[in-house]
């Protein structure tokens, strides 16, 4: 497997953990390409839909990585459909919040999802569980 590879699937291992403790079924493609800046592409594949291509930066740090896989990954989602038409919400926020998580501020540390509304509820990248967080 290419150096390359590894990086990526480190990028998205925590990302795709989330997505299926939230109920997708998840697939990495394979390396789809280079962008001119050197990001490698690559494409997930989330309930049969390809989301990307998706860069990931060589040059960043693994949380930078996970931080900005999360955000390219929920950016994409949430310009998807679910089967009845309605707008897709992922990560959902607390029981009663329609809207999705949002992924804490740059920083030195691993990212989070945290309320737009309420902060101080953060949960991991790659730790969420599927059910709702009080
Ligand atoms: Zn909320």
């Amino acid at each position: 497997m290419s150096s390359d590879m590894v990086m990526v699937e480190r990028a998205f291992e925590p990302v795709i953990r989330d997505l299926v403790a939230s109920g997708y079924a998840v697939q990495l493609g394979g390396l789809v390409g280079r962008a001119v800046d050197g990001q490698v592409l690559t494409e997930l594949i989330v309930d049969g839909q390809t989301l990307g291509p998706l860069p990931v930066d060589s040059g960043a740090s693994d949380p930078e990585r996970v931080r900005s896989t999360a955000g390219f990954v929920q950016d994409r989602l949430l310009e998807c459909r679910t089967a009845s038409g309605a707008s897709v919400v992922w990560p959902t926020c607390r029981p009663g919040h329609h809207h999705p998580r949002e992924l804490t501020p740059a920083g030195p540390g691993w990212p989070a999802w945290t309320c737009p509304r309420e902060p101080g509820v953060e949960v991991p990248v790659g730790e969420l569980t599927g059910e709702p967080v009080e």
